[in-house]
């Protein structure tokens, strides 16, 4: 752990208080870009947007997106309090953010503890909704698909 993470942890910790004084669960993030500049800041607001997709990583990931050309968060760091979900984390994909450093593991949602514990995790299991395929319009969905990138190439 270098000293550089613990500075910005400790940045993602002031968030959390932010979210604590606004009623929410305390949870922080902030994203370092890679001259290591703090280009974003968030804090939970799921309560407050009466939204559970608002975790802090996410309102950080937002708040950065005029930075970064094509909404790509090249060589970007995301520091978050409490160790991510899956949503976050293929979140701060999407975006392409190179770095997750995260100050305390969550058992329950933690995306690190699902990847390792999948077989055994029966919380997890039990909370995956019920996926289907169809496939009855499958060649009109990707032809959809492949006539926008074939169009874009031109
Ligand atoms: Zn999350």
């Amino acid at each position: 752990m270098n000293e550089y993470d613990n500075f910005f942890l400790k940045e993602a910790f002031n968030e959390a208080n932010k979210a604590l004084l606004e009623n929410e669960i305390p949870i922080g993030a902030i994203i370092v870009d890679e001259n290591k500049n703090i280009i974003s800041r968030g804090f939970n607001l799921t309560k407050k947007n009466k939204c559970r997709l608002d975790h802090a990583e996410i309102i950080a990931i937002k708040n950065a997106n005029n930075f970064f050309e094509n909404g790509l968060y090249k060589n970007s760091i995301l520091y978050v309090t409490l160790e991510p979900c899956l949503m976050c984390l293929f979140s701060a994909m999407t975006c392409g953010i190179s770095k997750i450093v995260y100050g305390a593991s969550c058992k329950e949602w933690g995306s690190v503890s699902f990847l390792e514990n999948f077989n055994e995790n029966s919380n997890f299991k039990k909370r995956i909704p019920l996926i289907i395929k169809n496939n009855k319009y499958e060649e009109e969905i990707l032809f959809l698909i492949k006539s926008y990138f074939d169009k874009k190439r031109v």
